[in-house]
């Protein structure tokens, strides 16, 4: 069985279809990559899956064999599915550790405080940030860091399945290496993850299924290999393909 299925989902703004008929499966285990050029609805999707801060207009959704499109943003992420931003979401005047703690508390309501400690401390020693840093305010960091920081606060939920929304945008190349051998870490320890990025080379190292979105539809879906050779697929990215 899947894990999650999206069946037929589609969102408006207005008379723009951000969102047009999208269906795709993701089976458990598997880094499912999503590409697409901007503005043809990545993000959107992620929002319409988590119900945060919306949830489609039409469609069906169903995560770990539970319907969700009707469902609060924070029911689905009790369900076990959590996100990251694209934009850095973090409590600035928060320490990492606090950050990383009341989003473990908010993903994992019922635990006790011993237990918050503990999952926090395991999310942060996951994507390495050092103790060292635990106690600076979340401002302090830099990009690289935030960045893990939003990881160990969406991995401190203990989540069946991760969303990541561009978890490389603003990284040079030793970082997006980086960032790679973290989000493997985090497959291997058996979360599903489905990765949203525009740039195809990431996608092409790390996922075993690659769709492509274009102005809200799903252009294509397959092994990175073939979407990347596939013609419709460079027309998207350099503009020149219009909706079917
Ligand atoms: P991507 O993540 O692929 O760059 P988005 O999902 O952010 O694309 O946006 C898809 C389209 O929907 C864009 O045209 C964007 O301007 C529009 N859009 C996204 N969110 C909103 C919103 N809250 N209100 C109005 N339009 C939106
Ligand atoms: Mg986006």
């Amino acid at each position: 069985m899947p894990l999650l299925e999206v069946e037929s989902v589609s969102k408006a703004f207005g008379s723009l279809k951000a969102l047009d008929k999208v269906s795709f499966k993701v089976e458990p285990g598997e880094i499912f990559g999503i590409a697409g050029p901007n503005g043809s609805g990545k993000s959107t999707l992620f929002n319409v899956i988590t119900g945060i801060p919306f949830g489609p207009d039409s469609g069906r959704i169903v995560f770990d064999g539970v319907e969700i499109q009707r469902k609060a943003g924070h029911k689905i992420a009790w369900l076990g599915l959590a996100r990251t931003f694209q934009r850095e979401t973090s409590f600035d005047k928060l320490t990492v550790f606090e950050n990383v703690l009341v989003s473990g508390a908010y993903g994992k309501p019922n635990r006790s405080p011993e237990e918050e400690r503990a999952g926090a401390l395991e999310a942060l020693d996951i994507v390495g940030l050092p103790r060292s840093r635990h106690g600076r305010l979340a401002e302090e960091l830099s990009v690289f860091d935030r960045k893990c920081l939003m990881l160990a606060t969406a991995v401190a939920m203990q989540p069946k399945m991760l969303l990541l929304d561009e978890p490389a945008s603003g990284l040079t190349r030793p970082e997006i290496e980086t960032s790679i051998g973290l989000i493997r870490r985090i497959a291997d320890l058996g979360v599903t993850i489905v990765l949203i990025e525009h740039v195809l080379t990431f996608l092409m190292s790390l996922s075993q299924h690659l769709l492509v979105l274009n102005q809200g539809e799903v252009l294509t879906i397959g092994n990175p290999k073939d979407v990347i050779a596939d013609a419709r697929v460079i027309e998207a990215y350099l503009g020149t393909r219009k909706a079917a």
